[in-house]
């Protein structure tokens, strides 16, 4: 495509004033903001907690990004499909799936294995977006630890466990929240 193609449309800079050029709006909208942070803290808000001495209060479970969960179905079967959406997805590449024949009638695929390297996730949550069945997902855990890298790469089963251990108080993302699983 050539700067002369007629489908291009140019756009004019816009012209800034002296207060733009200066700076000024963003410098105001800068402060405001951190006046806000300062009087919030000086009323008594609460900024930090002394963990892990004192336990920090999750707002709402549901939106939050921790440790992955891979949910199971009605009748406790894993809900992945292997579809390889999440895999795609991840920025991280951190996502390892390798998918089989399904032994249930009511999916063709099902993951035979199914790896999350959590040292290597950036905990973005774009797996969770991409599913298209609602089968993985994170949840309000954040105090995940580990002694070798070995123990931090979450197979099948840990991430099955995460979801018996998280499903009470955790229910699956509802649409309220911008999920579809009911
Ligand atoms: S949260 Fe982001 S980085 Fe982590 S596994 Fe999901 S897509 Fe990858
Ligand atoms: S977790 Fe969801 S997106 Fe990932 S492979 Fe399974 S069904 Fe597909």
């Amino acid at each position: 495509m050539k700067p002369d193609d007629p489908n291009i449309t140019w756009i004019e800079e816009p012209k800034l004033g002296l207060a733009g050029m200066l700076y000024l709006p963003l410098f105001v909208q800068g402060l405001t903001t951190t006046f806000k942070h300062m009087a919030k803290s000086l009323g008594g808000g609460v900024v930090t907690v002394s963990y892990p001495d004192e336990e920090p209060k999750i707002g709402n479970p549901l939106i939050y990004r921790g440790v992955h969960r891979l949910n199971k179905d009605e009748q406790g079967r894993v809900k992945c499909v292997a579809c390889f959406l999440c895999a795609t997805a991840c920025p991280a590449h951190c996502i390892d799936i390798i998918a089989a024949e399904s032994p249930w009638p009511d999916r063709e695929k099902y993951p035979q294995s199914f790896v999350i390297d959590e040292l290597r996730c950036i905990y973005c949550g774009m797996c969770e977006e991409a599913c298209p069945v609602d089968a993985v997902e994170l949840t309000s855990l954040y105090n995940l630890t580990g002694r070798s890298r070995e123990e931090m790469m979450f197979d099948k089963e840990k991430l099955l466990s995460v979801y018996d251990a998280t499903k009470d108080k955790e229910p699956m993302k509802s649409p309220a929240l911008g999920g579809t699983a009911t």
